[in-house]
């Protein structure tokens, strides 16, 4: 695609995971311009299959996107492998948006589907295994590792959570307490690990075992491994949120932390900028993510036919018919005839 200075399109679309080219099909549809840009690192990138999603459980994540990207070029809208850097309000309210690459285009409206960022705990082996057999979610990868012998790192109270969760699916669950002390877990914790049949290890956990390609035992300062081939783990769940931040765009306290403040369409803060998918929120599921850029996309094509229709009749009304007014009105009647 050849991107020429300042080319104007209706919406710039950041991100080009599930959440942000759910939003451009249903502007891509509404006959919008719009542009992804997408750097290319989806959250779920490390996983071999997603689940979860009516119709696509366990289908390769990259096959989802590049499925979705095919559905959304049918409609006219444009994607562009880049990374944004900078999106600035101009006068009128609308976007500058800046690309490394070096280009720049002006957007009408902004969604920023950027994401998230999982930092791990810094426990050797923990990375290299992330997504395979080292995990942080029952929903993601729950029942495919049902009945094995399944490891929890202790992080934080939810990792009684975790521990709860996966014994449900299988009934050797150890919980490794790792830097906590026993005497931190309250006497209702333990009646609950109890009451679910989980296992507790104390002990500082200082690496993984990792034989054949395949994950074997959690190792213990001290040497001692416990063989396990499944390791759940809590991460840090850091949504990448600058270009929001340089906005000026509110924010609000989660239990991951704080994260863009929207209300119910993804509107955030900041008028004409949308925030959707795990950019605006650490529980958004690949399912969930498509529903809110779905609604954004909604609600932007409203927004849009609304700003434009108001400017046109304001225009007809002052007798001004500049050939911009007549455009709009013309834009907005063909798509009002033919919605
Ligand atoms: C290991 C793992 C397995 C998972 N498995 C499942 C599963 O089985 N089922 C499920 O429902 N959920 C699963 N999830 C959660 C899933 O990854 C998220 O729900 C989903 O990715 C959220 O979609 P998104 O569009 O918000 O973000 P993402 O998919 O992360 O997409 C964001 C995109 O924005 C791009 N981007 C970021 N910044 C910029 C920028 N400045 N300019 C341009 N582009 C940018 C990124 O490169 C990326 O391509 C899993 C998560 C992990 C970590």
């Amino acid at each position: 695609m050849v991107r020429t200075e300042k080319q104007t399109y209706e919406v710039v679309v950041v991100g080009g995971g599930t959440a942000g080219l759910s939003a451009a099909l249903v502007l891509g549809r509404s006959r919008r311009s719009v542009l992804v840009v997408d750097a290319g690192e989806p959250r779920n990138a490390p996983a071999a299959h997603m689940q979860g999603y009516p119709s696509r459980d366990g289908m390769p994540p990259a096959e989802f996107l590049a499925e979705v990207r095919r559905e959304v070029t049918g409609y006219g809208v444009e994607l562009v492998r880049d990374r944004v850097t900078a999106a600035e309000p101009d006068a009128s309210g609308e976007f500058d948006v800046a690309f490394a690459g070096g280009g720049r285009v002006h957007a009408r409206r902004l969604v920023v589907a950027t994401g998230l960022v999982d930092e791990l705990p810094e426990i050797p082996g923990v990375a290299e295994r992330w997504g395979k057999d080292v995990i942080h979610c029952p929903y993601c990868h729950g029942y495919e590792v049902r009945d094995e012998p399944i490891g929890v790192l202790y992080g934080s109270a939810s990792g009684i959570h975790q521990a709860l969760l996966f014994s449900q699916l299988s009934d050797d669950v150890t919980l490794f307490l790792h830097e906590a002390d026993e005497d931190e877990l309250p006497d209702a914790d333990w009646q609950m690990l109890a009451a679910a049949g989980v296992s507790v290890v104390s002990g500082t956990v200082a690496g993984l075992v990792v034989e054949d390609d395949r994950l074997t035992g959690v190792r213990l300062t001290g040497g001692r491994v416990v063989a396990r081939s499944v390791f759940v783990v809590p991460t840090r769940m850091v949504p990448r949120d600058s270009l929001l931040a340089a906005l000026g765009a509110r924010t609000k306290e989660t239990p991951a932390g704080p994260f863009v403040d929207v209300d119910p369409t993804g509107l955030t803060s900041v008028p004409g900028v949308w925030a959707v998918g795990n950019a605006a929120g650490p529980a958004e599921q690949v399912v969930n993510a498509a529903s809110a850029g779905y609604r954004a996309g909604v609600f932007i094509n409203m927004d849009l036919l609304h700003t434009d229709l108001e400017r046109a009749v304001e225009e007809r009304r002052s007798g001004v018919f500049s050939p911009e007014g007549e455009r709009a009105v013309a834009r907005a009647l063909a798509k009002t005839a033919s919605a």
